[in-house]
């Protein structure tokens, strides 16, 4: 406590608050930040770390340090409003590292870098704040998204040791055991260390996916954001991300059962969370794959690859159709898709624009799926249902999904 109020005296000159210092209600979680800090700006590849006992514990010290001086930062900036002096950046932040590790040894045994590289993220999750495109960065709790970035990591810092066993250095705790993989790049520049709420440790390494040539043949495919399903190219292909097994449907529906029942604040109540953590991350490891897979698959198969606009939100498309053709199962549905609504296709975009990299039209989206995509009348009423369209005045008959990808693909200068 000492140490927060002398570090938020020095930010904004503003005396401590002891109920300043607690942290607030936080409704959503800065997951959005997460990814969106290191997810689209550079791609990603993960792989899991298997540490010792002894080593997790030093992971897990890491971690406290980089959360330490992450909701430090949150809390300096909560006092900052418009027409004060600018909040401290990252230069004055750096400064206050040393000052805070100078009073406290706990701080001081841990490695500076973790700590720097804490404020640099949180520099990141603000100027995307700034710029409208993320939340505000929010307090990080123990055991919820724990993580911290290495920087300058030097070419002997990941090493394989045998064929499907690597190594990896982190400093302050030396080599940590790594599942290799052959998509381990080589000229690793830095690499985030985090653990789930499952409590899986992985490694990501900051990689640029290899641009991929295209064909070569001027081919052009239109990409759409279905609802139903993944992705509807204007070819009349439909993708989808593999569905959960049934076996692992009921096991969530179960878990979720048992959540219901179990006691707050109960060790029953910790493990069903764990293993639901661990479905929903299985889920989300299998969009990814996806993703990526797709993403070369176009890159590879088209020279030009149309696609909406993530940062343009589609009002029009929605599970719940049209009030003439309103969808069916329509909440089954929305929660199918809100995951690759959410977070999948503003992923697969940026897949794109560096697998096909100079060869993606992002186009508006808005009318695409009430426009015929051979007349071109725009017409609400043209969606039958959640998956057909039929155009009234030429007759012209398509899935609703695929007549838009042939939409995106018109409006990127392609008929
Ligand atoms: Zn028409």
């Amino acid at each position: 406590m000492l140490l927060r109020s002398g570090w938020r005296g020095i930010g904004c000159g503003r005396p401590a608050k002891a109920e300043v210092c607690r942290p607030p209600a936080v409704t959503h979680w800065c997951l959005p930040t997460l990814s969106g800090v290191f997810v689209s700006l550079i791609g990603m590849s993960r792989f899991r770390l298997q540490p010792t006992l002894a080593r997790e514990q030093l992971l897990l010290e890491h971690c406290g340090h980089a959360r330490f001086v992450w909701n430090l930062a949150v809390e300096q900036h909560a006092h900052w409003q418009l027409g004060r002096k600018a909040a401290p950046g990252f230069t004055e932040h750096c400064r206050q590292v040393t000052q805070a590790r100078a009073a406290n040894p706990w701080l001081a045994a841990g490695s500076v870098m973790v700590q720097q590289q804490a404020l640099k993220d949180f520099g990141h999750a603000m100027s995307n704040f700034v710029r409208r495109t993320h939340r505000r960065p929010t307090w990080r709790r123990r055991g919820q998204s724990e993580g911290f970035r290495i920087v300058s990591v030097k070419p002997g810092d990941v090493r394989r040791v045998s064929r499907k066993v690597g190594e990896l250095r982190v400093p302050k705790i030396g080599w940590v055991r790594l599942r290799w993989s052959p998509a381990v790049a080589e000229g690793v520049k830095s690499y985030r260390v985090t653990r789930d709420r499952a409590g899986r440790w992985q490694v990501a390494f900051a990689a640029v996916p290899e641009p991929i040539s295209g064909p070569g043949t001027g081919a052009t495919v239109g990409v759409d954001r279905g609802v139903v399903v993944s992705a509807a190219l204007s070819t009349g292909e439909l993708l989808s991300v593999p569905a959960p097994r049934d076996s692992e449907k009921v096991r969530l529906r179960k878990s979720q059962r048992k959540l219901a029942r179990a006691q707050r604040g109960s060790s029953r109540r910790g493990e069903v969370k764990i293993a639901i953590a661990k479905l929903k991350a299985r889920e989300t490891d299998r969009r990814k794959g996806w993703i990526g897979k797709t993403g070369t698959r176009l890159a590879r198969a088209f020279d030009m690859i149309a696609v909406e606009d993530p940062k343009i939100s589609n009002m029009t498309r929605s599970a719940k159709g049209t009030v003439n053709a309103p969808g069916q199962r329509v909440r089954q549905k929305a929660g199918l898709n809100r995951g690759m609504l959410a977070n999948g296709w503003g992923l697969l975009v940026t897949r794109l624009e560096q697998k096909a990299a100079g060869r993606v039209i992002k186009v508006d989206p808005r009318f695409t799926g009430q426009r015929c995509s051979a007349c071109g009348v725009v017409d609400r009423e043209a969606r039958e249902s959640q998956a057909a369209f039929r155009c009234r005045s030429c007759g012209f008959a398509r899935n609703a999904d695929v007549n838009a990808a042939l939409n995106i693909r018109c409006a990127a200068g392609h008929a």
